[in-house]
């Protein structure tokens, strides 16, 4: 046993908890890793972008150099497509990443980081993380209650997190909750309003407009690759806020925390409308086909607005490992204190059919 004393936080750190790889899955099952479907962490069944995969193979021959630490063209890039100015961008190894630059430049000891019931399970990691207190604010038919949330405000809050769609509920909150609690929140509060799923919203509420038009200082939006872009390997995901607020991100970033893949796959990808469009339109279907047959099946779930579906299925963690014994990966959501639930990502019809299928058959319907 060593007697070099760890950061006390560690004792009591949650762990998150990945959806399973399939070779894993493979490994433990004697299963053929092409037998295998992995519903489990909100990937794009389509793949990742052609586009981006050409472009990507391009900058191979120059591995030997250091990445641009500041992803001049990227940044460049992402800036018009949203109409704000590369000020306004940090990048991170993930929006995961973000999350925890947030932690880094605002939270210490005694700090609260609130958050809704359900969240995603990366705040209160970062929260613990930084020895904060998270304060959970119960949440209403799955959905976050922002009027709980404004009451939970103390002096002593430093940060909000909200997903929007949730994860892993897959609950949007309305756009007059929306509105209502980003002009609420008092200016000493930053809020994180997580967006890894808007872009399969038809109809999102403008909040880059909040931070172009710099009414919302205190408002930092996150973004990522990982989801809609398909490019969940890379590891890449950006926040988006007030020039001040980015500055500080910036300072407690890894100088080339961006590696030359990821800027070249992502430079292509935000260009790839097709591949967007396409993934959209799977999804839409998707989500209609899963909400439908766990209709029928008498299966309560969460209606979506993500890529994704909460289903409550009796024994989570035996339907999940039902389902994975037969080459269907999902994920169970004990961690979430769901443990009835399991979450299914959408795939492709095929995959789709084939989960319903094999849920039909481990739940006896
Ligand atoms: C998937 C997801 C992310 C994105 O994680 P990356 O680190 O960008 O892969 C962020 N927030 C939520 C709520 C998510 O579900």
């Amino acid at each position: 046993m060593s007697s070099v004393v760890l950061n006390p936080q560690l004792a009591t750190l949650p762990v998150y908890v990945p959806g399973k790889p399939i070779d894993e899955v493979a490994r433990e099952h004697g299963l053929r890793p092409a037998d295998i479907i992995k519903l489990a962490s909100n990937e794009n069944p389509l793949g990742p972008s052609p586009m981006a995969l050409a472009a990507m193979a391009d900058v191979l021959k120059n591995l030997h150099l250091y990445p641009d630490g500041n992803s001049f063209h990227l940044k460049r890039k992402l800036a018009a497509k949203l109409g704000v100015e590369p000020a306004n961008l940090v990048l991170g190894s993930g929006s995961n990443e973000i999350i925890e630059f947030l932690g880094h430049a605002l939270l210490g000891a005694g700090d609260e980081v609130l958050v809704s019931e359900h969240c995603f399970a990366v705040y209160p990691i970062v929260a613990a993380l930084f020895g904060a207190k998270l304060v959970t604010v119960p949440a209403k038919g799955f959905h976050a209650d922002v009027e709980g949330l404004l009451r939970a405000v103390t002096p002593r809050t430093k940060l909000l997190f909200l997903a929007n769609p949730n994860n892993p509920t897959g609950t949007l909150t309305s756009r007059e909750d929306l509105s209502r609690l980003l002009a609420e929140v008092p200016p000493h509060v930053l809020i994180a309003l997580d967006e890894a799923y808007v872009e399969f919203l038809a109809d999102p509420l403008d909040s880059i407009a909040l931070v172009r038009s710099g009414v919302r200082p205190n408002l930092v939006l996150l973004r990522t690759f990982s989801k809609i872009f398909g490019l969940a390997g890379l590891r890449l995901g950006y926040g988006i806020g007030a020039p001040d607020m980015v500055a500080a991100l910036e300072k407690v970033r890894q100088p080339f925390n961006i590696n030359s893949i990821a800027q070249a796959g992502a430079l292509a990808a935000l260009d790839d409308t097709a591949h967007l469009d396409g993934t959209r339109a799977n999804n839409r279907q998707g989500l209609d086909l899963l909400h439908s047959e766990f209709g029928r099946l008498g299966l309560a779930f969460v209606e979506s607005h993500a890529n994704f579906v909460l289903v409550e299925v009796g024994d989570g963690a035996r339907v999940f490992a039902e389902l994975q014994k037969r080459g269907v990966i999902t994920r169970p959501m004990g961690s979430y204190r769901l443990p009835g639930w399991i979450r299914i990502s959408v795939g492709t019809p095929a995959e789709n059919n084939r989960c319903l299928a094999t849920l039909r058959e481990v739940l006896g319907r």
